[in-house]
C-alpha cells in the first residue's frame, strides 16, 4: 500500500509554520508523507490564524474550494487546525460540511488518534481541549535534512498580555515555556542535520521562563550561542515592556546573536497604546531603542503597526508617523485594524471609518518606504556578512549580469542580498547553502540589496560586529 499523502496549508505567522512541522511529524509514524501537490493529497490540513480578519477569510475561502475536491474524492480527509479551529470548534463543521476534523492548538500530539477515529469509525471529530502543560513533539528526533539551513522553533507558547485587539490569550491559553534542555537538544539535532540559523519563536519571548522559574531568555540565548556549528540566532517576537537590560546587553555579548530586533510598537500615541493595553508609553519605547543602539549601533529594528484602532484621531496617527521618523525602522508590517469578535476592542466605540483607515495605511507605508530606502542606501559601499540561502530567483537578474552565477542570502540585519560571484572568483566555483561569505553592497532597492562577492569566508563568522569589515 502506498504511503498516504498529507498536504498542509499554513496560514499566518511563523509559529504556525513551526506547528505545521509538528503536525507533519505527529502524522509521520501513521504513514503520512508530506506533499506540496494538493491534488495528490489523502489528507489536507489547513493550519489557520485568527489574529486578523484577512487571515481568517483566507482560511475559509481555501476550505470552501476543497468542497469540490471532496465531491470528486469522498475518501479525501479535510482537517482544520490552529487558532480559528480553537476559537470556532464545532461551528466549523456546520459552516463547512466538507470538513472531517477540527483540532485546536493543544491537540496536535493527539492527531494520530483523531485521524484514526475519523477513518475507522467514519465520524467527524472536534478536539479543542486545552492542556495545562506543553505538548512536546520531538521535532528533532526524526529530523531529516531537507536542505533548509534556517529553521524556526517555538520556545514559548501562548500569551498572558491581553492586548485588547488580540485573540491569542483567549484561544491559545496561558503562557508556557519549554524546558531549555529540550530546546537545546532540538537545536543540536537540527545543526547536525545541516541547519545553520535558528529563530526562536514565541508570542512574547522576552518573558521566557519567568513563570516557571526557568533560566531567563538572555540566559537561554547564551546557552544556544554555545552550540557548535550554529552560525546565527534570531528571535521573535519581543514585547517592549518586557525587554530586559540583560537581553539588550546580549546583543553586545553574544557573537551569534544577529543584530536585528523585531519590536512591535503598534502606535506612537500614548492614549491609543493605553486603549490597546500595551502597558508602555511611546517614550519607554524610544528609550529602549536608544539603549539598544548604544549597545549595538548597527542593530536593525523592525516593527508592527495597527492603523485605525478604535478612537485613533488624526493627531494620534501623526504621533505614529513622528515615532516612525524618530526610530527610522528598517522595515515595518502595518495592518488595518479589524474587529476580532472575542477581543475586547471589538466592543470599543469610535470606530474609524474604513476609507480613512485605508488612507492612513497608505500614508504610513509610503513614509516607511522613504525611510527604508534611506537606510538601504546607507549600506552601499559597506562589506556585509551574508549567509547563502540559494541561487537568486529574481527574474532577469541572471541575464542582466554576465559575470558569474547569482546567489542570494541575508545579512545579519536580515536584509536580502542578491549577489554575483565577481570577476576575481572562478564562476564554476559554487557556493554552498548555509555558507557565510563577505559581500560588498553595490546597489539598494526597496526590499533588497545587490552586491558582489568579496571573499568566500566572512572575516570571523561575526554578525557584523567590531571584527567585521562593515564596522
Ligand atoms: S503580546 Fe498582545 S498582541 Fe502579542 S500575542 Fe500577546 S496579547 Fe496578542
Amino acid at each position: 500500500m502506498r504511503n498516504q499523502r498529507l498536504y498542509i496549508n499554513t496560514i499566518g505567522c511563523q509559529m504556525n509554520v513551526y506547528d505545521s512541522d509538528r503536525i507533519a511529524r505527529a502524522l509521520e509514524p501513521g504513514g503520512y508523507q508530506q506533499t506540496h501537490v494538493l491534488d495528490e493529497a489523502d489528507l489536507v490540513i489547513v493550519n489557520t490564524c485568527a489574529i486578523r480578519a484577512k487571515a481568517e477569510q483566507k482560511a475559509f475561502s481555501f476550505i470552501g474550494r476543497l468542497a469540490r475536491m471532496k465531491r470528486q474524492n469522498p475518501d479525501l480527509l479535510i482537517g482544520v487546525g490552529g487558532c480559528v479551529a480553537q476559537q470556532e470548534g464545532e461551528a466549523i463543521l456546520s459552516r463547512m460540511p466538507q470538513v472531517d476534523l477540527v483540532f485546536g492548538t493543544h491537540a496536535i500530539p493527539r492527531l494520530p488518534q483523531i485521524v484514526n477515529q475519523v477513518k475507522t469509525r467514519r465520524i467527524k471529530v472536534v478536539d479543542v481541549e486545552q492542556s495545562d502543560g506543553i505538548d512536546e513533539i520531538d521535532l528533532a528526533a526524526g529530523f531529516h535534512d531537507d536542505g533548509q539551513v534556517s529553521r524556526c522553533l517555538t520556545i514559548r507558547q501562548c500569551c498572558d498580555n491581553y492586548c485588547t485587539y488580540c485573540v491569542v490569550p483567549y484561544v491559545r491559553g496561558a503562557e508556557m515555556s519549554r524546558h531549555p534542555d529540550r530546546i537545546l537538544s532540538e537545536i543540536e539535532t537540527l545543526v547536525r542535520g545541516g541547519v545553520r540559523e535558528v529563530t526562536l519563536l514565541g508570542q512574547n519571548v522576552n518573558s521566557y521562563g519567568r513563570k516557571e522559574g526557568l533560566p531567563s531568555f538572555a540566559e537561554l540565548l547564551e546557552r544556544v550561542n554555545g552550540i557548535e556549528g550554529l552560525h546565527r540566532i534570531r528571535f521573535t517576537t519581543s514585547h517592549p515592556k518586557d525587554l530586559s537590560d540583560d537581553l539588550m546587553e546580549a546583543f553586545g555579548q553574544l557573537r551569534k546573536l544577529c543584530p536585528h530586533i523585531h519590536l512591535p510598537v503598534q502606535s506612537g500615541s500614548d492614549q491609543i497604546l493605553k486603549r490597546m493595553n500595551r502597558r508602555y508609553t511611546h517614550q519607554l519605547y524610544l528609550d529602549r531603542i536608544e539603549r539598544l543602539r548604544s549597545i549595538r549601533s548597527d542593530i536593525a529594528v523592525t516593527s508592527d503597526f495597527i492603523v485605525g484602532f478604535p478612537g485613533e484621531s488624526r493627531e494620534d496617527f501623526e504621533a505614529t508617523l513622528a515615532l516612525m521618523e524618530t526610530v527610522a525602522f528598517d522595515s515595518v508590517f502595518a495592518f488595518m485594524y479589524s474587529d476580532r469578535k472575542i477581543a475586547p476592542a471589538s466592543h470599543f466605540k469610535n470606530k474609524v471609518n474604513e476609507d480613512e483607515i485605508k488612507k492612513r495605511l497608505q500614508e504610513l507605508l509610503s513614509t516607511q518606504e522613504t525611510i527604508t530606502m534611506r537606510k538601504n542606501r546607507a549600506l552601499v559601499g559597506t562589506f556585509q556578512e551574508v549567509m547563502v540561502e540559494g541561487n537568486s530567483t529574481r527574474p532577469g537578474l541572471a541575464e542582466a549580469i554576465d559575470d558569474g552565477p547569482q546567489w542570494s542570502g541575508r545579512t545579519p540585519g536580515n536584509k536580502i542580498v542578491n549577489f554575483n560571484m565577481g570577476r576575481k572568483v572562478d564562476p564554476e566555483d559554487a557556493l554552498s547553502v548555509g555558507q557565510l561569505v563577505e559581500v560588498r553592497i553595490e546597489k539598494a532597492y526597496a526590499h533588497s540589496l545587490r552586491g558582489g562577492l568579496v571573499r568566500k569566508e566572512a572575516p570571523t563568522g561575526c554578525p557584523g560586529g567590531k571584527d567585521c569589515h562593515a564596522a
